[in-house]
């Protein structure tokens, strides 16, 4: 009984999903569902990669967060177009509450549309937004069997941004094994390792979303 009301909610949520997915085509903006646990630096990529990619392109911002503005206001500083969604209380960003906020950006002058998803490594993977392509960060303090332990995020995922090299000499995190238990869960996935503190690797992603622009 349970199992068929999840089953009816993704469906509904996937329907939506469409929807958004059409507008985001039609306006030729890149839209990309940014996804992680909690703390591996998804605020922080984007900072970084606005503030690199910012005068190429024109680039907006959905920021979603179970509770503050915090993410929200640390882009603001970067002055593009940004709208937040608060879920209150649920984990996740689904359809109808993108769908809800698309009206509030300039969607036909976006080169790029970044969407935070709420910090957790379980349900936004389940949810499609109407995104084109699931980009996960995983950061080195984390550990590295994590693909073997939410596998459905990592199997949606066209890329995994290993984040934080710069800490790998503290840690045990071993990028042999993160990278291999993670292609055993998806083989197409592209992993780009970086550091946001020091920009090492960046430029393998900035040329990524270059590659993946909507033309
Ligand atoms: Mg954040
Ligand atoms: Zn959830």
């Amino acid at each position: 009984m349970k199992i068929k009301v999840l089953e009816d909610i993704l469906e509904a949520n996937d329907h939506i999903a469409l929807q958004n997915r059409s507008l985001f085509d039609k306006s030729r903006v890149l839209v990309l569902n940014l996804m992680s646990a909690p703390g591996s630096g998804k605020t922080t990529l984007l900072e970084t990669t606005i503030k690199s990619l910012g005068k190429e392109y024109k680039i907006g911002v959905i920021e979603g967060d179970i509770e503050t503005t915090r993410d929200a206001e640390r882009m603001e500083k970067l002055e593009i177009p940004i709208v937040q969604i608060n879920t209150k209380s649920v984990c996740h960003l689904d359809a109808s509450m993108i769908k809800g906020v698309i009206d509030d950006l300039p969607l036909e002058e976006l080169d790029f549309l970044f969407i935070e998803n709420v910090g957790n490594l379980v349900c936004p993977a389940e949810f499609k937004v109407g995104e084109h392509h699931k980009v996960m960060l995983l950061s080195v303090t984390e550990g590295d069997d994590k693909p073997l332990k939410y596998p459905l995020m990592f199997r949606e995922s066209s890329v995994m941004l290993i984040n934080k090299i710069d800490l790998l000499p503290y840690t045990d995190f071993s990028m042999e094994s993160a990278k291999a238990n993670a292609r055993q869960i998806n083989p197409q996935l592209e992993i780009i390792e970086l550091s946001c503190r020091t920009d090492e690797g960046l430029s393998r992603w900035l040329d990524w979303l270059r590659g993946n622009l909507i033309s």
